[in-house]
């Protein structure tokens, strides 16, 4: 399984287009995963400015 992250929102995904923001730019040089199930009560996920649940990478290049 060849994993992803999105540069504009960090979302870690395994296709060619971002689920979240259905943009294309994905890479997969990235370190750090997160993984939020609480997006209302995570600090992370409010400093990373994420809504929604999933698994997202601290650092992409
Ligand atoms: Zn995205």
């Amino acid at each position: 399984m060849n994993e992803k992250a999105c540069l504009t929102c960090h979302l870690i995904s395994t296709g060619s287009i971002c689920p979240r923001c259905k943009t294309p730019t994905l890479s997969d040089d990235f370190s750090g995963i997160i993984i939020v199930f609480d997006p209302e009560g995570s600090v992370i996920a409010k400093v990373m400015n994420i809504k929604e649940k999933g698994r997202y990478a601290l650092k992409v290049r």
